[in-house]
C-alpha cells in the first residue's frame, strides 16, 4: 500500500523531502498555514510594486541542488542576477511552485497539534483535521516545530540549540531619481545592513525602482516588537539617505521575520524518530541558506526511505 505522508511547511525544506518522497512513491501531501508556497523565499505583490522581501538570493555548490536550480534556470522560474547569486523568475517564489507542481498542497492550514491512532497521524488545525498519515514530517523554523512534536507525545531535545536572528525588513518603490544604481549594498555597522535594488532583478517587471532593505540582527532585536509604523519611521531615512533617493518613496512598508536567518544550526541534517514515523527537517539544521535548507529536506526523505526500506517498499 502506498505511504502517505503529511509534510507541514512548504518553504524550500518541506518541499525538497515531498519532492524526493514523492520520487520514491510516497503520496505527499504539503500543509501550510500562508496562503503562498515558498516560506521565507518570498515575494510580496502590491498592485505594480513586487518585492523578494525575504531570502534574497541563493546559491548553488552542492551537484543535487546545482542540478535542480539548472532545471530552474532552463525553465525561466530563475536566473543569475550577479556574481554567483541566483534568484527565482519573476519573483523569488516561482523556484517553489515549480517543485510544488504535482504535489498535493493544502494552504492556509496552520496545524496546532499532532495526534495518532490505530490509522496513523492525524494533523489538527483550529478547524478541522486530516488524518491517516504513515508518517509527519515538520518543517517549519525550529522554535515552530518544538510545540508541535510535543503536542504528538515526542521530544526533539536538538531543536532548543538552535538560534536565529530576526529581521526588520522595509519595502521601498520610487518613481523619482535615487543615485545608488547597483544591485546590492551591504554595510557592516549601523542600523541597515543590506539593500537591494530589487527591480534590478532579472525578470522583474518594468516600471517604477523598488528596494528591499534588511536592518542588522541588533537593530532587528531591539525593535522586534514595534508597530510597522514606527519600523519605517526609523528606518526609511536611513535608507533613503543610502540609496540617495531624490524623492519620499511613492510606496513605503514593513515587515517582520521574527525567524529569518540561522545564527546557530544544529550539527544533525534532520531528526528523525523511525519508531514512531515523525521527523523534522529545515535550514536550522545546517546553516542560514536555501541550499541548506534543501540539502535538510533532502535528508530528512531519505532517512524515512532508509527506515521504509528496513521494512519494505512503500
Ligand atoms: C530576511 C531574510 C533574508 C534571507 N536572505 C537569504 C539569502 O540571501 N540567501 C539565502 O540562501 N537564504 C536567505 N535567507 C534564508 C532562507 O530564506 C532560509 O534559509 C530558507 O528559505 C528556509 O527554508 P525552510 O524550508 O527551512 O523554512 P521556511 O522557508 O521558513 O518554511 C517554513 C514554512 O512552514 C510554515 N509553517 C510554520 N508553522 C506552521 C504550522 N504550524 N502549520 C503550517 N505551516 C507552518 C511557514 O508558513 C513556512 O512556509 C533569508 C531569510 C530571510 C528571512
Amino acid at each position: 500500500m502506498t505511504k502517505r505522508v503529511a509534510i507541514i511547511g512548504a518553504g524550500m525544506a518541506g518541499l525538497a523531502a515531498a519532492r524526493l518522497l514523492r520520487e520514491a512513491g510516497a503520496a505527499c501531501t504539503v500543509f501550510d498555514k500562508s496562503r503562498g508556497l515558498g516560506g521565507r523565499m518570498a515575494t510580496r505583490r502590491t498592485g505594480d510594486f513586487s518585492f523578494d522581501h525575504g531570502a534574497q538570493y541563493f546559491t548553488a555548490r552542492g551537484p543535487r541542488f546545482r542540478a535542480l536550480v539548472d532545471g530552474w534556470r532552463a525553465a525561466g522560474h530563475a536566473a543569475p542576477w550577479y556574481d554567483e547569486a541566483i534568484v527565482g523568475a519573476p519573483g523569488m517564489t516561482a523556484p517553489a511552485r515549480a517543485m510544488a507542481a504535482g504535489l498535493e498542497t493544502v494552504m492556509g492550514f496552520e496545524v496546532k497539534r499532532l495526534s495518532r491512532d490505530a490509522r496513523g497521524w492525524s494533523l489538527h488545525a483550529g478547524e478541522g483535521s486530516y488524518e491517516g498519515f504513515a508518517t509527519v514530517i515538520v518543517a517549519t523554523p525550529a522554535p515552530q516545530t518544538t510545540p508541535l512534536i510535543e503536542s504528538g507525545g515526542l521530544s526533539f531535545p536538538e531543536l532548543a540549540s538552535a538560534r536565529y536572528a530576526p529581521c526588520l525588513a522595509l519595502m521601498l518603490a520610487f518613481d523619482g531619481a535615487v543615485a545608488f544604481q547597483g544591485e546590492s549594498l551591504r554595510r557592516e555597522d549601523g542600523p541597515i545592513a543590506w539593500i537591494a535594488r530589487n527591480s534590478s532583478k532579472p525578470g522583474r517587471a518594468e516600471g517604477p525602482k523598488t528596494f528591499v532593505v534588511h536592518a542588522a540582527p541588533d537593530w532587528s532585536r531591539t525593535h522586534l516588537d514595534e508597530t510597522p509604523e514606527a519600523i519605517l519611521q526609523k528606518l526609511a531615512p536611513v535608507a533613503l539617505e543610502l540609496i540617495g533617493a531624490q524623492s519620499a518613496p511613492i510606496f513605503a512598508t514593513a515587515h517582520r521575520w521574527r525567524y529569518a536567518l540561522v545564527e546557530q544550526a544544529l550539527s544533525a541534517p534532520c531528526l528523525w524518530d523511525p519508531k514512531v514515523g515523525v521527523g523534522a527537517c529545515g535550514d536550522y539544521c545546517l546553516g542560514p541558506r536555501v541550499e541548506a535548507a534543501f540539502d535538510s529536506g533532502e535528508a530528512m526523505a531519505r532517512a524515512v526511505l532508509d527506515t521504509w526500506g528496513e521494512h519494505g517498499p512503500a
